[in-house]
């Protein structure tokens, strides 16, 4: 089913069924609003970037959506559900910020490191069978990383590591998969194979993606939806859109001034 959602910005852009809903969400850090009166419906298959300067509150939406934080108001539904009853965290992948800045004498093995992306469907402390092994070892090859994968995860490049904690979160088969700024510290050449990735996981296996990045002129390039944040929702739209409307011109404006404000 197809629903045409009507933007702050009076378009429209057409997406499949609601796979993540907010509703009018916001989140305090003790006395600082952090996001404010957030309303955004993610749908299946989208792509979306959500851009906006250093500290517009882009990492708080991720954890507030995946239960991780508790908004102080407002509605959160996955697949359908309530996220304080939602269960079937194999759904959902999740790649965290930095997931990659750890200590290279970390003893696991990169299969280790993807299996351990199977706890939500092998259920918390259930030893993993030939299926779990299976399911990592094509998560491995998705990302082609599966020649690595007895390799200490501490002695890859910060390249290699991104793509095994991708393969991690792809592990469960997820029909959602969020990303936190993960090509920070990471190359060109490596960027742009991560970038390909992404198409083919969103174009082939219709996996809905949520990408989270400061980065905007590569992110607009990407996507199919783009979400500017400022603490509230700027825009929610297809990037041309966004162009059109002068959303990124304002956000950079703002980011200059947090620059400006903060030397
Ligand atoms: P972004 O991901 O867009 O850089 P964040 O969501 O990380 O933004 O942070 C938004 C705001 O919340 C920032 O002002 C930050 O200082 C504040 N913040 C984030 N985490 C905490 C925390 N654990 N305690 C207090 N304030 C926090």
């Amino acid at each position: 089913m197809k629903t045409s959602i009507i933007l702050p910005t009076g378009s429209t852009v057409t997406s499949g069924d609601p796979v993540v809903e907010l509703e009018h969400v916001s989140f305090d850090h003790g006395s600082e609003r952090v996001l404010d009166e957030v309303s955004l419906r993610i749908g299946r298959g989208d792509f979306l970037g959500i851009i906006g300067p250093n500290g517009s509150g882009k990492t708080t939406l991720l954890k507030v959506l995946l239960g991780l934080l508790r908004p102080a108001s407002g509605q959160i539904t996955l697949f359908g559900s309530g996220v304080r009853v939602f269960r079937e965290w194999a759904r959902i992948g999740y790649v965290p910020q930095k997931a990659t800045a750890f200590d290279a004498r970390f003893p696991a093995s990169v299969l280790e490191v993807v299996l351990s992306g199977r706890s939500g469907v092998a259920g918390m402390g259930r030893r993993f069978g030939e299926r779990d092994r299976a399911a990592a070892e094509d998560a491995l090859e998705t990302v082609g990383m599966l020649e690595l994968r007895a390799r200490p995860i501490g002695r890859l490049s910060a390249g290699q590591q991104q793509r095994v904690f991708i393969a991690r979160a792809l592990a469960s088969r997820p029909e959602l998969l969020l990303l936190d700024e993960p090509t920070v510290g990471v190359d060109v050449d490596a960027q742009e194979q991560f970038y390909s990735l992404l198409r083919r996981l969103n174009r082939e296996f219709g996996t809905t993606l949520v990408l989270v990045s400061h980065d905007v002129s590569v992110v607009a390039g990407e996507v199919t939806h783009l979400a500017c944040l400022n603490r509230r929702l700027v825009f929610h739209g297809s990037p041309e859109e966004a162009m059109r409307s002068g959303a990124l011109a304002q956000l950079y404006r703002a980011e200059s001034l947090v620059v400006a404000h903060h030397h």
